[in-house]
């Protein structure tokens, strides 16, 4: 039995995440022996440019060795306790250090439990029971937020998840991203019901999509005059797509056009914190966030949240992230960015670039960056699949999906940025031949 086929006869699709399975650029998976810096290794030895990077967290580039040294050491001290450390403490007050919107923090394993968590925490503040999402914005798999939600299931090719009550479905409320007029009608049919809207701060699970100008404040003004909660959803962005996620570039933007900036109520962050390791986060107002046991009725626990190991990871990670380390992300970023663009266009090879911040990717068979996940569908995505397997065979692991970032990180040189770019160029002039 080949490997494939002995994960399929165990595990269900033969993974334990459906994006890891190739069903968006066909053929199976090779399974990754180890990984350092910007390459892995697969388990036959060959090593390839990685642009997965764990799917966002590795933005230091694989097992640094800073970030795998303060895990070891965390390690001998003991696994778990169920109890508070220190570094728990440190952890979140790095992360309000440097995203002042997150005025208290409580770390969770994962994205999903985040966003369930503040949605937990935007019904119980408001008594109310709708949730405002946006189509191919995905916060996670928990029931209320698995509708219309990107990546994984565009590629599955599966519209929404089964098993999901026709209760939870209804309270979730979905509108196109970006569209300024539906988000006001909804508010103006519906505004008394709207507990939450919750968003991406910038899409990147339906390909990568810069929020339109004034998308992300628009949510915020209608939050604060309908009595509704703004949860920002930087799981993906945070501390990757600027050094205060996405934002903070829009805050940036803001403040150097004589805006107010505007400031989200909750915030969901994930990867980066965890620097490889089951680490994330909902942050937030203080008022909001005291609504959560053992302060206030909002229940929420876990008995590894906070977990030792874990937090030295995404801690490590953290105190590494400083400014010249997203210097060099951006810079990565932007290189291959322009160079993958350039080597389409000389070949002429229809496509779009869409981008927030250090984070991007490319829409082949497209003339203008998506907006609406129904604008993302009508992406080439067997295109896609031909500049997977062709990068792949040229030593490139692209995310085997084109709903999904091109992963940089700081481990990448301008050797890889270049050797990636010619891997694009071969492919697009023999793509631009084939009848
Ligand atoms: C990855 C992701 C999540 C879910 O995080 P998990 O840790 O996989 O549960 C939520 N929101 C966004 C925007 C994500 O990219």
């Amino acid at each position: 039995m080949n490997f494939a086929d002995r994960a399929r006869a165990v595990l269900p699709g033969g993974v334990n995440s459906p994006v890891r399975a190739w069903n968006g650029v066909g053929g199976d998976p090779v399974p990754l022996a180890s990984a350092r810096g910007s390459r892995i290794v697969d388990a036959s030895g060959a090593s390839l440019i990685d642009l997965v990077g764990s799917w966002g967290p590795a933005i230091l580039g694989h097992a640094h060795p800073e970030v795998v040294a303060a895990v070891q050491e965390a390690a001998a001290r003991g696994l778990s306790f169920g109890a508070t450390t220190e570094a728990e403490v440190e952890l979140a007050e790095e992360i309000r250090a440097r995203y002042a919107p997150a005025e208290r923090v409580r770390l969770v394993s994962t994205g999903t439990e985040a966003t369930m968590t503040a949605i937990r925490l935007a019904r119980a503040a408001t008594g109310r029971d709708l949730i405002v999402k946006f189509a191919g914005c995905y916060h996670g798999h928990s029931d209320a937020l698995l509708v219309a939600a990107g990546s994984g299931l565009a590629t599955a090719g599966v519209p929404d998840s089964a098993g999901v009550t026709p209760g939870a479905a209804r309270d979730t409320l979905v509108l196109p991203y970006g569209d300024d007029a539906a988000l006001t009608d909804a508010f103006a049919e519906h505004g008394a019901r709207i507990a939450a809207v919750i968003t991406e701060a910038a899409p990147c699970n339906m390909g990568v999509v810069a929020p339109p100008a004034g998308f992300n404040r628009l949510i915020s003004t209608l939050c604060r005059h309908e009595g509704a909660v703004m949860i920002l959803d930087e799981v993906l962005t945070g501390f990757r797509a600027g050094p205060a996620g996405w934002w903070g570039v829009e805050r940036a933007h803001d403040v150097a056009a004589g805006l107010d900036p505007w400031v989200p109520d909750l915030v969901a962050f994930g990867k980066v914190i965890g620097g490889g390791m089951p680490v994330a986060a909902v942050g937030g107002r203080t008022e909001l966030m005291e609504r959560l046991a053992p302060l206030g009725p909002v229940y929420q626990a876990g008995t590894l949240s906070g977990n030792p190991v874990a937090v030295a990871a995404g801690l490590a990670t953290m105190r590494l992230l400083d400014d010249a380390v997203h210097a060099r992300v951006a810079a990565a970023s932007d290189a291959l960015r322009m160079g993958v663009s350039e080597a389409l266009t000389a070949a002429g090879v229809r496509h779009a670039v869409g981008r927030a911040g250090t984070l991007f990717s490319v829409f082949l068979g497209v003339d203008d960056a998506p907006v609406t996940f129904e604008e993302a569908s009508r992406q080439d995505t067997a295109a896609f699949a031909r500049l997977f397997h062709a990068l792949r065979a040229a030593g490139v692991a692209l995310p085997p999906s084109a709903y999904e970032a091109w992963f940089v990180s700081a481990a990448h040189s301008s050797g890889d940025i270049e050797a990636i770019v010619d891997a694009v160029a071969a492919w697009a002039a023999a793509e631009a031949e084939a009848p």
